[in-house]
């Protein structure tokens, strides 16, 4: 298993997927399911400062998570809403939804059964977060720290938004990215750092293919490719 956390506009995601495929291992996107659970908790009218209103949502919510590095599909009640949960409202409240001790409790119990039935199945998975390392899987043999710079991050969630056909300017991103990391790392329960044992990237400089390269080096010489297709860090 390879714990793969840090702030956004890392390249966490793509550079999680990638890896994934490369090593024919699964994948879990653990930002996808707080950012469904908020859809609930708004699509509810709850306000998203209100934690036990926001617990009770959350406990009622039919969330549904693929772990295909293809085809990561996140569904709530049923309906594909992995292009909603990317917008601004759900981006803009996800941070206090997901400071609520309860809330992580009932995910990360969820994540860690997921991690568990994959790595049952396929072998290997690799996972994605702001606490992976630290407290979803503190066992986990490869834990990745990605790091790079506000400017950096802001003009990649910048591109990823206009591709994505939202708004955005950069320095609007830099502000929503910064504002995040703010709420991320200064919550009392589970904040984002990372791991003593982690492997810190500063991917500020490096493209995806330089990090996946770097990453699937290490995922091999932990032996973590047993279990998965044998060329599959090559
Ligand atoms: O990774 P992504 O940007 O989609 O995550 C959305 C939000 O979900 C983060 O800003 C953070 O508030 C929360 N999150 C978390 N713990 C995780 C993953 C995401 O608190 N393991």
């Amino acid at each position: 298993m390879v714990a793969m956390d840090g702030p956004s506009g890392t390249g966490k995601s793509t550079v999680s997927r990638k890896l994934a495929t490369k090593l024919g291992a699964g994948y879990l996107d653990t930002g996808a399911m707080y950012r469904v659970v908020t859809l609930a908790v708004l699509r509810a009218g709850v306000d998203p400062a209100d934690a036990p209103a926001v617990l009770d949502v959350v406990e009622k919510a039919a969330l549904g998570i693929g772990t295909r590095p293809d085809e990561a599909t996140v569904t709530l009640d049923g309906e594909d809403v992995g292009a909603e949960i990317r917008g601004g409202a759900v981006t803009t409240a996800v941070s206090p939804v997901s400071a609520v001790p309860a809330v992580r409790e009932l995910l990360v119990a969820r994540q860690r059964e997921i991690i568990d039935e994959v790595l049952g199945r396929v072998g290997g998975i690799v996972v994605e977060g702001r606490d992976i390392g630290t407290v979803v899987s503190p066992g986990a043999p490869l834990k990745v720290f990605l790091t790079a710079s506000a400017e950096v991050r802001a003009a990649r969630r910048s591109a990823q938004d206009s591709a994505a056909g939202r708004e955005s300017t950069v320095d609007g991103a830099r502000e929503s990215v910064e504002r995040r990391d703010r709420l991320d790392s200064t919550r009392a329960a589970s904040p984002l750092r990372a791991a003593e044992d982690a492997v810190e990237v500063d991917t500020s400089q490096l493209n995806i293919d330089q990090v996946i390269v770097a990453l699937a080096e290490l995922a091999l010489h932990r032996g973590l490719l047993e279990g998965c297709p044998a060329e599959a860090a090559r």
